[in-house]
């Protein structure tokens, strides 16, 4: 390796995405120096200006040259880019496990857990965001154990921490592909490094959908969220907004109607995609005069910042709906709302795009299809040894414990698997399947 260029990375206090950035370089054995500007004006000044203007931590920066936020640092380590910057080695190593877990959220090292217990020698992939939706979790109070409740980020380094105390070896890497046309599977990285595995479990999580638009990114955490049961709380006593028209959506305006002095539930169109069981349940909160429901509306910014949380709300209404379609219609009404948090409920989208072109199966929106039931390889998919737990599968529950409970399915599933099966590298996956009858 060539000499290690300069990194610095500029930092705040409670930013997951700055701890995700120094996670990312460590993970590479790259040294940097941190600077957090959280109370020093004179260093966010000079962060400003070296980022280009932006006013957002981190920003990192490799021998001077600006490589951004973590988006842009991440899109740069996909493509082995970042690799080439930092001067280290690209040449593509085929390291062979016999499990590949693809994700580091809770479903993800709970596998791998049961799997470094059982001499399965799981390799788990971080993947994009590595520790999952958990890590843009404040405090976790439901996940039972921990009476007085714990943070999210701290329940994953545990957990991450108990997966490597029997052996679990885990990398930062984002899977570009799995190839189940022959054994053992072949799962290339978006760096371009490949790793071959006898067992395969997927459990790379589903990411919430977010809308785009300005002030949302910047107040993620700071009274935008996408998870009204982890953030409600924080926010008792105020105004709140809620993003959406499906069940989730509903269920959100629901349960926030314990905290907020009142619910707006802004949904784009005339019709709720809801069930009529939800809807019931919002017009009787209506009636009641705790959620008032603001149709055809889009939210288009979100105004305030990190250390006084959300100021307003902008909005925009057309009687025919999707308004912001019709900006320029006279027709369409603008408005802000004094709101204290917002939470956005329009879906999630789950990280599976990597099997497709595999023979797993997966439904119209992504989710992994697998056997179910009550017997043993409830978490199998179609292809044999290939596996699927937590949010890639489950659209419904998506708790932290009933990810776990998948994850340890999901692991002794795939032992069942390596115990029962012997691998033919060369064989291909389709009659290696047959033989198994
Ligand atoms: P859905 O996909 O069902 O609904 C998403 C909602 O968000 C839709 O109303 C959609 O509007 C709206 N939306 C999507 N994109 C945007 C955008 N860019 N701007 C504004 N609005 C947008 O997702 P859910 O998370 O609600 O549900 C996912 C699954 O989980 C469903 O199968 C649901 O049944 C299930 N679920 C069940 C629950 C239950 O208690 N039974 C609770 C929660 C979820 P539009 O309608 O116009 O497309």
């Amino acid at each position: 390796m060539s000499e290690q260029p300069r990194v610095e990375i500029y930092t705040k206090d409670d930013c997951p995405y700055c701890d995700k950035a120094k996670d990312l370089f460590d993970a590479k054995g790259v040294e940097y120096e941190t600077y957090n500007v959280t109370g020093d004006d004179d260093l966010f000044d000079e962060m400003v200006e070296r980022a280009d203007g932006r006013q957002t931590a981190p920003e990192v920066f490799i021998d001077d040259e600006l490589i951004g936020g973590w988006d842009d640092t991440t899109a740069l380590d996909e493509t082995g880019e970042l690799d080439k910057k930092l001067g280290l080695d690209t040449e593509a190593a085929v390291e062979h496990h016999k499990l590949i877990i693809a994700g580091s959220g809770i479903a993800g090292l709970t596998a791998a857990i049961y799997a470094a217990r059982s001499n399965n020698d799981p390799l788990v992939l971080e993947g994009g965001e590595p520790g999952g939706q958990l890590t843009l979790t404040t405090d976790v109070e439901n996940y039972p154990g921990f009476p007085e409740g714990l943070s999210g980020p701290d329940l994953i380094n545990r957990m991450k921490e108990q997966a490597e105390r029997f052996g679990t070896e885990i990398e930062n890497g984002v899977i570009e592909s799995v190839d189940d046309s022959k054994r053992p599977y072949r799962v290339e990285l978006t760096n371009g490094d490949v790793y071959t595995a006898d067992a395969f479990i997927a459990a790379s999580g589903a990411s919430a959908r977010t809308l785009g638009i300005p002030g949302e990114d910047d107040l993620m955490g700071y009274g935008v969220s996408t998870c009204a049961t982890c953030d409600g709380a924080f926010f008792r006593g105020e105004e709140m907004l809620v993003v959406g028209g499906g069940d989730a959506a509903m269920e959100e305006a629901n349960f926030l109607t314990k905290f907020a002095e009142k619910v707006y539930l802004a949904h784009r169109r005339e019709e709720f995609r809801a069930e009529d069981y939800w809807i019931d349940r919002i017009h009787e909160k209506v009636e009641a005069g705790e959620i008032e429901i603001l149709k055809n509306t889009e939210l288009t910014e979100v105004v305030g910042s990190a250390e006084e949380g959300v100021d307003y709300a902008s909005l925009v209404r057309h009687p025919e709906g999707h308004p912001t379609d019709k900006l320029d219609d006279p027709e369409t009404e603008e408005f802000e709302m004094d709101v204290g948090a917002v939470f956005l409920a329009i879906g999630h989208t789950p990280n599976t795009e990597y099997l497709e072109g595999t023979g797993v199966e997966m439904d119209d929106a992504g989710y992994l299809k697998t056997e179910g039931g009550k017997g043993g390889s409830q978490t199998a998919t179609g292809v044999p040894g290939i596996f699927g737990a937590g949010d890639v599968v489950d659209f419904h529950y998506q708790q932290a414990v009933t990810a776990a409970g998948m994850g340890c399915k999901a692991a002794l599933d795939a032992d069942d698997y390596l115990e029962a099966t012997e691998i033919d590298s060369e064989e291909p996956a389709t009659e290696a399947a047959a033989g198994d009858d």
